[in-house]
């Protein structure tokens, strides 16, 4: 397995945060040094967006989306035409971090809903696909995506956590189901069961850093760079080659996110 082989894709990392702030360009460099050649930094508010611009413009390889978390406190509400002139930038390539979060509620169950259908429509009006936040709150971000018809633009099952049957429902309706670090904690044997069962068309890895970071490096800061670990966890558990666990899911998020 040599660098050149290896073009991974972390399709949800926060690169721009604070916790970066530091030592940004040595994270960048680790990432081309380990074969993470594509990104995406993913948004958790509307605010950020200037700054996501930024640093996708500067960078090849690196894009980002728009949207605001499902536990983002915030004072007005974002609309879907607010969110759709945001989209505009040729460098996002999605709408969101959005969906549904019962394990924090900072925001009101009902608000948070609001918000994650307002994004549907707005991802609906872009075609772009939606990134969704699914924690504690399965059956209800299940029924919100079959009723504003997730199928029509798509979209990601961010950090997925959840059973065979949400997986199988989410895959019913073409949603593509992405992997973190949280696949390799010891204790989630169900969540590798679930890992090893999802064809292999909707199958995306990520690393949510600065969170979750994967064993070996397990509550150490989490960067793109260990998406490899990841990678090597979900090769192992379905029993290919980690090279064509990497070839699957970067061709996956490639055509999830319209870049070929
Ligand atoms: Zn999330
Ligand atoms: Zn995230």
């Amino acid at each position: 397995m040599t660098v050149k082989t290896m073009q991974l894709f972390d399709t949800h990392c926060h690169i721009d945060f604070e916790h970066f702030d530091d030592d940004r360009g040595d994270v960048f460099e680790r990432m081309q040094e380990a074969g993470v050649t594509r990104i995406v930094a993913v948004a958790v508010e509307l605010e950020q967006t200037s700054r996501l611009i930024k640093l996708v413009e500067s960078r090849d390889g690196v894009w980002f989306s728009v949207g605001a978390h499902p536990n983002h406190e915030m004072v007005n509400e974002p609309t879907v035409e607010q969110l759709c002139e945001l989209a505009e930038h040729k460098k996002c390539v999605a709408i969101g971090e959005t969906g549904m979060d019962f394990f924090r509620t900072h925001v009101d169950p009902a608000i948070q809903e609001q918000r994650f259908r307002t994004h549907i429509r707005a991802a609906h009006a872009v075609n772009k696909p939606v990134i969704v936040h699914m924690r504690e709150a399965d059956e209800t971000t299940l029924r919100i995506l079959k009723e504003e018809n997730i199928a029509g633009c798509g979209g990601i099952m961010h950090c997925f956590s959840s059973n065979w049957e949400a997986a199988s429902q989410a895959l019913d309706m073409g949603m593509s189901i992405s992997f973190s670090g949280n696949v390799t904690f010891k204790r989630n044997d169900e969540l590798r069961a679930v890992a090893a069962k999802v064809p292999e068309k909707s199958l995306l890895i990520e690393t949510d850093s600065p969170y979750l970071a994967p064993v070996p490096k397990r509550g150490k800061r989490n960067e793109p760079t260990f998406v490899k670990h990841v990678a090597q966890c979900v090769a192992n558990v379905r029993q290919i080659p980690v090279q064509e666990l990497v070839e699957i899911t970067t061709a996956n998020a490639m055509r999830r996110f319209q870049l070929i």
